[in-house]
């Protein structure tokens, strides 16, 4: 996608708050939604003298998410003051991991950047922990021309992945941040709710010559807060980087912000060098220790990850490649389809028809919200409904009308076939007694047949149809026609 010999060195830093009931370094509860400046203290305040106290649980899920993406953990860590002036950072500094974080060099594997059934890995950097800020608010309705601050936030726990530059290309960017927020929704650490911002991307991204090792000029966009945004961002700056070096323009450092609407990128802020933040240890904190035998007990509570489990299903189902990405992709949705598949144990071609249902018809009324999910059926009403399709009760076809109409309600699908008077017709008796009445009804169309225009059954398969209301069972019905045509 980039210019004839450039290519786009792309890295990725996300920032994903942490499920824990309280901040990071206070009591207070992370619960969104609150009254403003209601779930604060002394210390998400920042007033003088409040001391921090580190929160057990975020260094907990922090550790297992650096565990799953095969980080080495650091026993012993520290947390430093990162200094600058925000209004919404009543502290003026946050406090983060700088040059020793508590977990590095991990590793994810993706999709390859324009061929995807190549996988290979690119590198994570570190995971580190540290606390948000809280939020500035504009044209809030209470107070109109004024900027309000709501502090809520402050001090909310957020793990950083920085990811190395080790991206080609806008599909591999987003192939890395799918598969990294699967992770840690199947973790439960995060919810993986990009619109909401709980998990927020920058884009570091620069071009170079084809073969050069050399890094270009970088720049990063703040915040992309979807992964539509992330591709379209990505392919316009790539451009953009490729069209000022052709030109031989050079520029410094900075940030800049994705504008969707007109679909590009502007200039924000020049970018600040580590040095503008005057990192220190914070002295009011301990080094982090995470010793050995909580890191055992950590990685042991680890549960299958999205890609362990699409392989498991592709392995022992016999389940398309494509499908097991569709059905491992919330862990909810994987738990749901291998309960039907518990709930009725059968062969590969079982499986697919499950999958099958499940992918086009159950996840199309599906409401994910984060890590909970609204199933439109449980999975004992699935198993019901397709195993009388399995049975011949009921057609297909059949099936999706009674879906459609059972969905959100308890209703059990044996109980609305009865009811509704759906039950297939399997009896030979009766379709052939239908048949022969049309054959004999209708000379000239199998007289058409015999001559052989063999098409014109459909026209036979149709009036039964009718006559049955959809319900005869079309196997045994082509049968019966063939036969009796060729009488
Ligand atoms: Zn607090």
């Amino acid at each position: 996608m980039s210019a004839p010999g450039y290519e786009a060195v792309i890295g990725l830093e996300v920032h994903a708050q942490l499920l824990t009931k309280t901040k990071q370094f206070c009591g207070c509860p992370t619960t969104f939604g609150a009254e403003p400046n209601t779930n604060v203290c002394p210390v998400c305040l920042g007033l003088p003298g409040a001391l921090p106290v580190l929160n057990h649980e975020s260094v907990a899920m922090a550790v297992r998410t650096a565990l799953a993406l095969g980080c080495t953990i650091r026993e012993r860590s520290i947390f430093a003051r990162k200094n600058y002036f925000y209004p919404d950072l009543p502290k003026g500094y946050q406090i983060s991991q700088y040059d020793l974080p508590f977990s590095e060099h991990g590793s994810l594997e993706i999709a390859a950047e324009g061929d995807p059934s190549v996988t290979r890995r690119v590198g994570i950097t570190r995971v580190h922990l540290e606390e948000d800020a809280g939020k500035n608010l504009h044209g809030v309705a209470e107070v109109p021309g004024k900027s309000v601050i709501d502090l809520n936030r402050s001090g909310v726990p957020l793990m950083e992945i920085v990811g190395e530059p080790d991206l080609r290309g806008p599909a591999e960017a987003v192939d890395y941040l799918k598969r990294l927020r699967d992770i840690l929704v199947a973790l439960e650490v995060n919810d993986g709710n990009l619109e909401e911002g709980s998990f927020r991307c920058d884009v570091n991204i620069s071009v170079r010559r084809k073969g050069s090792a050399a890094y270009g000029t970088r720049v990063e966009i703040k915040n992309v807060n979807s992964f539509r945004h992330v591709h379209r961002a990505i392919e316009h700056e790539t451009a953009r980087l490729v069209d000022l070096a052709e030109s031989g323009q050079t520029f410094k450092q900075h940030t800049r912000q994705w504008d969707d609407e007109s679909g590009r990128t502007v200039f924000l802020r020049e970018k600040e060098g580590s040095d503008d933040y005057r990192y220190f240890p914070d002295p009011d904190l301990p080094p982090l220790v995470i010793d050995e035998r909580w890191v055992g007990e950590l990685r042991a509570s680890i549960p299958e990850l999205p890609a362990a489990r699409r392989e498991r299903l592709v392995r022992e189902l016999k389940l398309p490649a494509k499908d097991a990405e569709v059905l491992t992709g919330h862990p909810k949705i994987g738990d749901y389809f291998e309960k039907v598949l518990q709930a009725r144990p059968g062969d590969a071609a079982w499986a697919k028809r499950a999958a099958n249902f499940v992918m086009t018809e159950v996840l199309a009324d599906t409401r994910v919200h984060g890590l909970s999910i609204e199933l439109p059926v449980t999975a004992a009403q699935l198993v019901e409904l397709l195993s009388l399709v399995d049975a011949q009760t009921i057609s297909g076809k059949q099936a999706k009308e009674v879906f459609a109409a059972i969905k959100g309600t308890a209703q059990s699908p044996e109980a609305y076939v009865g009811d509704k008077g759906m039950a297939q017709v399997s009896d030979a008796v009766a379709i052939e007694a239908i048949c022969r009445a049309l054959i004999t009804a209708n000379p000239k169309q199998v007289a058409a047949w015999k001559a052989g225009k063999k098409g014109i059954i459909g026209f036979f398969v149709g009036a039964v149809m009718k006559e049955t209301k959809g319900s005869a069972n079309p196997a045994l019905l082509n049968e019966i026609l063939e036969r009796l045509l060729a009488e």
